[in-house]
């Protein structure tokens, strides 16, 4: 008897430790861990000597093919392939209407769903959607049950913006995500004080790239935090802080997991790996919300997910052209980075190499907790019977970050020049092997859209 694929010599890593030893693949599946002569023979032998061997890197907050993003489905899903990710979670968009509406009408989320799981056809790795709430309309309610059973077991909810909502709708949403089990991330920067200090920086003529963060103050992002956790906690209904930026608002989501409420949170690779210095180096182009932050918020990222406060590192990516990001002042530009095919390398490399954190860490908060955090049992493990989705990664070979290798259609990269040690070698997703070295060796279509269970939030 024979298997698809062995893969050996190298070092398992899981959520739990790291050992030495051979992973077994048929079928899309693992089938066999352990010492590799009491594995079946493979049709095919991965030599992972000197490598890890890791579940895929799980990125629960990425933006692909919509309004916010010039990536296809095609585009983006490479550049995952190349990083070592596996599967990601998109937005599927409730239509608004309105002067900077993409939309021409409002309509139902169920269409927004519809619309983006058609990118099965080009996706090369595996995608989830969160339901995207933009309008404050009772009609949600109706159908929220049919997005749940349709694999959308969390929703965005913006406090920022011409879509952001209101503190009492964002208070019916948590009671009905609680009566679903379902989850409710939250976007939190207060828009009325980041408006304000949009027109106090504008009319002081503070045009220059380091303006930017003060537009979008750390208390700002704290104090919708404050509410939108204190609304889900009243209502019983878990709470993901997006991307979390600042020791402050940190700070916030520690106090209420002491109240015994189902909090998690997130940060981003880039709010571990930046500082606010990246403005004058760089420009308009890390214009991201929340901005980067001061040398003191990076440690604060490290010392909350040390102690779990902060359980997953995702990397909000977001494509777009170097010309856009740069052509106008800050308060113009788009928001948001690319980032999804450097995340592994780029964080292994600060958590890792420079502070010391664990592999079984790595593998905790970029793949293990965003998969049990968002319902998908098959992902985030190397355990027998789930997903063969694994990362076959180098964590000694260096390398200098480039813009020019970007499969993303966005031109530029807020990590150009850095040098970083690890590297991905071997992306598999399901068994089948999509990078190879840097060389995408699938075709488009291999991803699948993944229906997500209600999350349990046990612990
Ligand atoms: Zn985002």
């Amino acid at each position: 008897m024979s298997v698809d694929t062995v893969i050996a010599g190298g070092t398992l890593v899981t959520a739990s430790g790291t050992r030495e030893g051979a992973l077994a693949i048929d079928d899309g599946e693992i089938v066999g861990v352990g010492d590799e002569a009491a594995l079946p023979e493979g049709d095919e032998h991965i030599d992972a000597t000197g490598d890890l061997v890791m579940p895929g890197i799980v990125d629960p907050h990425v933006h692909i093919g919509d309004h916010v993003s010039i990536d296809s489905y095609e585009t983006a899903t490479r550049a995952a392939a190349l990083g070592g990710v596996t599967t990601v979670i998109d937005f599927a968009w409730q239509a608004y209407a309105g002067d900077e509406s993409p939309w021409d009408e409002p309509a139902p989320l169920l269409d927004g769903v519809e619309e983006k799981r058609a990118n099965e056809a080009e996706a090369l790795i595996d995608f989830g959607l969160h339901g995207g709430i933009l309008r404050e309309d009772d009609d949600l309610f109706e159908e929220m049950g049919d997005v749940v059973e349709a694999g959308i077991t969390s929703f965005k909810m913006y406090t920022a913006y011409d879509y952001g909502l209101s503190n009492g709708f964002m208070g019916r949403v948590f009671e009905h995500l609680a009566d679903h089990g379902a989850v409710g991330l939250v976007h939190s920067e207060d828009d009325s004080v980041c408006e304000a200090r949009v027109e106090d920086l504008r009319a002081a003529g503070r045009d220059e790239p380091e303006a930017y963060p003060e537009s979008r103050p750390d208390y700002a992002e704290a104090m919708a935090a404050e509410d939108a956790v204190r609304l889900a906690s009243e209502a019983g209904a878990k709470y993901y802080g997006i991307h979390t930026t600042a020791r402050a608002s940190a700070e916030v989501m520690d106090r209420f997991r002491e109240d015994g409420s189902r909090v998690r949170a997130e940060t981003c690779v880039h709010y571990t790996t930046l500082d606010d210095a990246v403005y004058a180096e760089q420009g308009n182009l890390p214009k991201i919300a929340p901005p980067i932050r001061a040398p003191d918020d990076v440690e604060a990222m490290f010392e909350y997910l040390r102690r779990g406060v902060l359980s997953v590192v995702s990397t909000d990516h977001v494509a777009s052209k170097r010309a856009d990001k740069t052509d106008r002042p800050w308060w113009e530009g788009p928001f948001g980075a690319n980032g999804i095919q450097r995340s592994l390398p780029v964080f292994h490399d600060e958590a890792v190499s420079e502070r010391g954190l664990s592999y079984p860490f790595l593998v905790r908060v970029m793949s293990a907790n965003p998969a049990e955090t968002f319902g998908m049992p098959r992902k985030g493990t190397l355990d027998p019977g789930t997903d063969a989705d694994i990362v076959v990664f180098d964590p000694d070979a260096t390398h200098t970050i480039t813009a020019d290798e970007n499969a993303s259609r966005a031109d530029y990269s807020i990590y150009e020049g850095r040098g970083v040690t690890g590297r991905v070698r071997k992306t598999f997703v399901r068994g089948e092997l999509v990078a190879d070295d840097g060389a995408i060796v699938a075709d488009p279509g291999h991803g699948e859209f993944l229906e997500r269970s209600i999350p349990a939030w046990e612990t």
